[in-house]
């Protein structure tokens, strides 16, 4: 297993839809691995392929947040069928948006469909901090960040910040270019 950098917020790869997985092999179960080790060495708790600059439809979860005792869970070809319930503000934040925390309204419930590293295609509903954390995780397989979901005041505030760490974003790409 691997502790592997995380892309920060201005990487183009962070924009990008992923792309289906077709093929449950050991290379994926390797990236879930890759994927869960990079995510506790951060303390988050979820993350998405293209925030350690993979293109497939994979993230994972620190379900023992949610659930005690239950080990972080892959997501594999997330898709949220349906949302509801009320509308609940949230404070949320991104391995990928170092030291910014805004409340994000979303959904309280959701019903998700994904498969397992086996294939497995599973339906699920969740609420809570689950729906919350997979409504981000999804939202990055489809190349949204949290702040868009934010007002244009809340997301104009935060415009300094933001362009200073898509700054670093691309000084790291070329750096690793080299
Ligand atoms: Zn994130």
């Amino acid at each position: 297993m691997a502790v592997l950098a995380i892309r920060k917020y201005g990487d183009p790869i962070l924009r990008k839809k992923a792309i289906k997985v077709a093929e449950f092999d050991a290379a994926l179960q390797q990236a879930a691995a890759n994927m869960i080790e990079t995510m506790q060495a951060a303390k988050g708790i979820g993350l998405a392929a293209n925030q350690v600059g993979q293109t497939h439809a994979l993230c994972v979860v620190d379900v023992g947040l949610i659930t005690e005792g239950a080990p972080p869970q892959a997501f594999v070809n997330p898709v949220i069928l349906q949302e509801s319930g009320k509308e609940v503000g949230y404070e949320e934040g991104c391995l990928s948006i170092p030291d910014v925390n805004e409340e994000v309204m979303r959904k309280e419930r959701i019903l998700i469909r994904y498969q397992d590293l086996t294939g497995a295609e599973h339906e699920q509903e969740c609420e809570g901090t689950l729906a919350r954390v997979l409504q981000h995780e999804t939202d990055h397989l489809n190349g949204v960040f949290f702040v868009d979901r934010l007002s244009p005041l809340r997301r104009k505030l935060l415009s300094k910040k933001l362009k200073a760490i898509a700054e670093e974003a691309m000084q790291e790409l070329r750096q690793n270019r080299r």
